[in-house]
C-alpha cells in the first residue's frame, strides 16, 4: 500500500559489493532526490515529471518519484516512504498546501531539506521555493480579457482552493479587476473555486454561473486550461460558444488548439523545463551541502521563503507561433492539426 501510486525512476540500488582490494578510493554514492507529486491528471505535471527526472539523471543523481493523486495521507506517507529510502533532498508539489506542512517537520526530523515545486507549502520551514509568479499568471490573463471586453458582466472559475497557487493567481486577476469594478465597469457576477482542480466542478461552476445570470455573461476567467476547457463545454451547450472570450493557463494542447479555434482567447505559456532544469539543479546543489540564497523571499505564513520566480507569458492566436511552437512546447503539426 505505501508504494501505491509509487513510481521507482532511476534508482537501480547498487548490490552491495564487498571489495577484495581497496586500491581506489571508493567513490560517493550518488545524489538521491525525492519527487513527491501531487497528481499527472494535467498535462503538465506529465511533463514537470520528465523533465524533472532527466535534469536529476543528467547531473548523475537519482530521483524516487510518487504521485498522490490528490490524496493529503498517501502524499504524507509516499513522503515517509522517500524519507526512509534515504533521499537527500525533498521536492515536493504538494496537493494541499497546509497539509503538506506535516511533511516538512518529518523531512526535517530526518535532517532532509524541503523545495517546494510549482506550489507553495504553507506554514512550514520549507527550503526553497521554485515556481512561476502566480500573481503574475492572473493579471495577464485579465489584462487580455479586459482588453477585449472592457465592460461587462464577468465570471471567476478559481482553482482549488487547498493549492495556495489558486489564491495568488485570484489575487493577481482581481488586482487588475479593481479599477474596472470600482467604476462600475466590469461585473463579477460569478467567483467560485474548483474542488481539486477537477474539470467537472469546472463545469457545474459554469453551468450554475450561466443559470443564475440567464445567460447574460460577457467574459470568462479560469484558472487553468483544465478547468477552460470545461467551462467552455457548458457555454457551447448554452449555444455561446467562440461568443464569450474565456481565458486559461498552461498552453495545454487541447486549449492551444481552442485558441486556434476561436473558442478560447488566451492560455498562459509557463516554460517548464526551466522550472524543472532550475529546481532540479539547486535540489542538487542543497544535496551537495551549498548554501542557496536568492533574491526574493514569499511569506508562506511562517516565514519568508528564499524563492526563485520564473516568468509567465500570455499566448494568443497572434503571438503562440514566436512562443509556445518557437519553443518546441507543441509542434506546428499538434497544434494546427
Ligand atoms: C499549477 C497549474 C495547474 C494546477 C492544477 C497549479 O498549482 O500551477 O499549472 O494547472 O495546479 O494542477
Amino acid at each position: 500500500l505505501l508504494l501505491f501510486g509509487m513510481i521507482l525512476a532511476g534508482c537501480e540500488e547498487k548490490e552491495p559489493v564487498v571489495p577484495v582490494h581497496k586500491e581506489k578510493e571508493e567513490s560517493p554514492s550518488p545524489v538521491k532526490i525525492g519527487f513527491s507529486m501531487d497528481t499527472l491528471e494535467e498535462e503538465r505535471w506529465v511533463r514537470d515529471r520528465d523533465l524533472f527526472k532527466q535534469a536529476v539523471e543528467d547531473q548523475g543523481a537519482e530521483v524516487l518519484i510518487t504521485e498522490a493523486r490528490g490524496d493529503d495521507a498517501l502524499q504524507v506517507l509516499q513522503a515517509e516512504t522517500l524519507i526512509a529510502e534515504g533521499v537527500d533532498v525533498l521536492v515536493i508539489v504538494p496537493y494541499n498546501a497546509e497539509a503538506a506542512a506535516a511533511i516538512v517537520q518529518k523531512a526535517h526530523k530526518a535532517g532532509i531539506q524541503v523545495v517546494s515545486y510549482d506550489r507553495l507549502v504553507r506554514n512550514a520551514d520549507i527550503d526553497l521555493y521554485v515556481s512561476f509568479d502566480n500573481e503574475r499568471v492572473g493579471e495577464l490573463q485579465a489584462d487580455a480579457i479586459t482588453e477585449l471586453v472592457p465592460k461587462g458582466k464577468y465570471v471567476y472559475i478559481g482553482g482549488a482552493e487547498t493549492d495556495y497557487n489558486a489564491h495568488l493567481l485570484k489575487k493577481g486577476v482581481f488586482d487588475v479587476l479593481k479599477e474596472p469594478i470600482d467604476r462600475g465597469e466590469i461585473q463579477v457576477v460569478y467567483d467560485e473555486w474548483t474542488d481539486n482542480w477537477l474539470p467537472e466542478n469546472a463545469y457545474d461552476n459554469m453551468k450554475k454561473a450561466l443559470e443564475a445570470n440567464g445567460q447574460d455573461i460577457d467574459a470568462v476567467i479560469a484558472a487553468n486550461d483544465a478547468t477552460a476547457g470545461m467551462a467552455e463545454k457548458a457555454l457551447e451547450e448554452a449555444g455561446l460558444a467562440g461568443k464569450i472570450p474565456v481565458a486559461g493557463q498552461d498552453a495545454e494542447l487541447n486549449a492551444v488548439r481552442r485558441i486556434v479555434q476561436g473558442t478560447q482567447a488566451m492560455t498562459v505559456y509557463k516554460p517548464i523545463n526551466i522550472l524543472a532544469e532550475e529546481a532540479a539543479a539547486l535540489a542538487i546543489s542543497i544535496a551537495r551541502g551549498e548554501y542557496i540564497d536568492t533574491d526574493k523571499k514569499i511569506n508562506n505564513g511562517k516565514i519568508e521563503v528564499p524563492s526563485v520566480l520564473l516568468q509567465p507569458t500570455a499566448v494568443n492566436k497572434a503571438n503562440l507561433d514566436t512562443t509556445i511552437i518557437a519553443d518546441h512546447f507543441h509542434t506546428r503539426e499538434e497544434v494546427y492539426e
